[in-house]
């Protein structure tokens, strides 16, 4: 466009009735002879050949005095459809997130864990559950009220988010409890993912009136047997993180 005119016909726009626009009915010109907004809605050429459903608006540049010195036109898409389906996609996310910590919700998670056992059973790939929860949470509430409490819930979740591979997820499973998959890992691996989890939730923490806010989990982790259910593995996992809180809490704990 740099260098030429627009009135060379280079946006080849039509309106609905198939009016091109540059011949007949141009916008720019509009304003520069009455100075009022002009709007339209018009067809712009696309350069893989197809129409492009357009917004136009064209407005007045003047000078301090009011003369009309020139005119802007701006032009924004107006695809109503496609724009129903953008908002489909969006709420097809919320649907799946925590509200309150952005992480996948239960039934992201559950999603997940359905999708590993059809995986495990399909193709012999086990996968590692971590049931991660976090310690004395009532404790947090009733200090410092429940607003730093879902702060603390937003740092545990960024934490656990942040710190697993690509392909794993962390979600948030109910209350102060999260659940984390480990596609495809091994007892060791699972347990040092777990571990690593385990300490750098210790070694954060949330700046509150000149005050260090910092909470522990504790953590259990299963791996996934042949022809076992996802809520078998989930349940072995739990029983793990009971085990933690147990032995003193701030701990994971594994079969084996
Ligand atoms: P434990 O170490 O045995 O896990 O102790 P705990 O205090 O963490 O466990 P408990 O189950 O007694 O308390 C969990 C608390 O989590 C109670 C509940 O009010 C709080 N909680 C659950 N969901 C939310 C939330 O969305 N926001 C806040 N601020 N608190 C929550
Ligand atoms: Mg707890
Ligand atoms: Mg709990």
């Amino acid at each position: 466009m740099l260098g030429r005119s627009c009135a060379d016909n280079i946006l080849r726009h039509v309106d609905a009735a198939g009016r091109e626009l540059c011949l007949d009915g141009c916008p720019l010109e509009a304003v520069v002879q009455d100075g009022r907004m002009h709007e339209a809605q018009v067809y712009l050429h696309h350069k893989l050949g197809h129409r492009v459903p357009v917004h136009v608006r064209a407005t007045a540049l003047r000078d301090p005095a009011g003369h009309i010195q020139g005119a802007v036109e701006t032009f924004r898409p107006a695809f109503e459809k496609i724009n129903v389906l953008h908002e489909l996609q969006k709420l097809r996310k919320e649907v799946l997130r925590d509200p309150l910590t952005g992480v996948g919700n239960r039934r992201y998670a559950e999603m997940c864990l359905q999708e590993c056992e059809k995986n495990a059973k399909e193709h012999g790939v086990p996968y590692g559950v971590l049931m991660v929860d976090i310690d004395h949470f009532k404790a947090v509430n009733d200090t410092w009220g429940h607003g730093v409490g879902d702060k603390v819930l937003r740092m545990v979740a960024a934490v656990l988010d942040g710190s697993v591979r690509g392909l794993d997820a962390a979600c948030r499973w109910g209350g102060e409890e999260f659940v984390v998959l480990c596609r495809n890992t091994s007892t060791d691996g699972l347990r040092a993912v777990a571990e690593r989890l385990r300490m750098l939730v210790e070694k954060s923490w949330l700046d509150h009136q000149g005050k260090q806010i910092a909470v522990t989990v504790s953590i259990g982790g299963a791996i996934s047997r042949p022809g076992e259910t996802a809520e078998a593995v989930v349940d072995r996992a739990d029983q793990q993180l009971y085990r933690s809180k147990n032995e003193g809490r701030n701990r994971v704990s594994l079969e084996g």
